[in-house]
């Protein structure tokens, strides 16, 4: 019997998990660079946790959480999105107390889980990077989130991106845009799709959300949330606009921009790739935004919060069709070579040795010719090799040679054994 990995998961292989690597490392100096700290909380939570904060009517929680009963009847979730897990630990762990520094920023990076239909960067398990930010409702924290966000995709070697910022302001704004919005949409209420049918006295915003083609028509001339925010509102929507202006960084106000999940407000933003490897047109790598409430409304007290969540999946395919450049993660320095099996005891020993003095090192382990070994070492792309027969075996010596000029000299072990980098930098002086 063989079995096939479930559908909308990916084996993520040697050759790709490079790249991986490489995002997550760049990811973690640069979050430490702007002092996040990593928290790392369960793959499942209990399901009112993502219910209570995604709301009732969002993608999320109508359709799209593997959610379960286990052996001991809870109702579990895993988890579909970072931050709801995170806020949970924030309050649980009573973080808002006056022991931790404000804001206090964190950092996770793991698998997310969402029953969605696969395609091109879409999966089932799939996998975000996100940053929160609790404690401050200054607009230049909103702006320090969003150029983290920036830099670190920049960094990553990602071109052609477009920040695109709208503000959901607060709740005043929100009351009177929902009723703006339920007396414009209603005298088009069975051109609607169902979904949005549902959603349009529930949750109006949502229906801007839509990816319904009709629907999406209707709400191109729907009113703009932008002319119902308060003077409050507006004041952090303009604080955040200048700021962005004061570090250079380019945005397009949308405001038909609303997200994925309901408890966001005030400023929410996306950052979107243009890139053939995701379909036509604009795609979105990262989204975020504030969502003061949140932390309120799984039990813990006032305290405002920002962040944003990147899809790795989508980020690594755009890394790709960029050809972005990975450093190589664990370049071969030395590939011992042994020739007949007696030597096999010793060859082990000065492969350990060379990975104790510091550098990477390999052997064969298939009794393979000499020949054949020689071209593993050039196919491995090896600095040196170290060469063991049974003479040298005899005389307690070995052969150490640089691919890269041929240069070759003859080494004791006990030299090996005692420094091997003090070997290499004596006898190679272009080292
Ligand atoms: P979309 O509108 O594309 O479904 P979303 O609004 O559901 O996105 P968020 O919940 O904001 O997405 O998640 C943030 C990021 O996580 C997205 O911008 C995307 O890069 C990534 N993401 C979301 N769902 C998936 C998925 N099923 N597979 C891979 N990446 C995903
Ligand atoms: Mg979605």
């Amino acid at each position: 019997m063989r079995y096939q990995r479930p559908k909308g998961t990916a084996d993520i292989l040697p050759g790709d998990s490079e790249t991986w690597q490489f995002v997550e490392s760049t990811a973690r100096h640069l979050f430490s660079n702007y002092r996040f700290a990593e928290i790392r909380t369960p793959m499942f939570e209990n399901f009112e946790v993502f219910s209570r904060t995604s709301g009732d009517t969002s993608d999320i929680v109508t359709k799209e959480m593997y959610d379960f009963k286990d052996k001991g009847d809870r109702h579990l979730s895993l988890r579909p999105e970072g931050t709801a897990g995170v806020v949970r630990a924030f309050v649980e762990n009573k973080l808002y107390g006056p022991e931790t520094t404000k804001p206090y920023k964190v950092y996770y990076m793991g698998p997310m889980f969402r029953y969605e239909r696969p395609q091109s960067g879409r999966q089932r398990e799939f996998h975000q990077i996100g940053v929160e930010a609790f404690g401050s409702d200054a607009p230049e924290l909103d702006v320090e989130v969003i150029a983290l966000g920036m830099d670190l995709l920049t960094r990553l070697g990602l071109k052609h991106l477009r920040l695109a910022l709208n503000s959901l302001g607060d709740q005043e704004t929100r009351s009177a845009y929902r009723q703006a919005l339920i007396d414009f949409l209603e005298p088009h209420f069975d051109e609607l799709s169902e979904d949005s049918k549902v959603r349009l006295h529930k949750n109006p915003l949502r229906v801007l959300d839509s990816k319904d083609p009709h629907d999406q028509e209707l709400v191109a001339d729907a009113p703009s949330i932008l002319d119902f925010l308060t003077p409050a509102a507006t004041e952090h929507f303009n604080r955040v606009k200048a700021s962005l202006d004061s570090l250079g960084i380019d945005y397009d106000v949308d405001a038909t921009m609303v997200r994925g999940l309901d408890y966001y407000n005030h400023t929410i933003f996306e950052i979107m790739a243009d890139s053939p490897a995701l379909g036509e047109g604009y795609t979105t790598v990262l989204a975020g935004g504030r969502y003061n409430g949140l932390v309120e409304e799984l039990g813990g007290p006032e305290m405002p919060g920002v962040g944003f969540g990147l899809g790795v999946e989508r980020l690594v395919l755009l890394m790709q069709a960029e050809k972005v450049a990975i450093p190589d993660v664990h370049p071969l320095d030395v590939y011992v070579v042994g020739i007949g099996d007696e030597t096999s005891v010793e060859t082990l020993k000065v492969v350990q040795a060379v990975r104790h003095a510091g550098l990477t090192a390999d052997r064969d382990y298939l009794a393979r010719k000499p020949k054949a070994q020689f071209k593993t070492a050039n196919r491995l792309d090896a600095r040196y090799t170290l060469t063991i027969g049974s003479q040298e075996l005899a005389d307690q010596t070995a052969h150490l040679k640089s691919m890269a000029t041929g240069q070759e000299v003859t080494v004791k072990l006990a030299s090996i054994y005692d420094d091997f980098q003090q070997v290499v930098a004596s006898e190679f002086k272009e080292d």
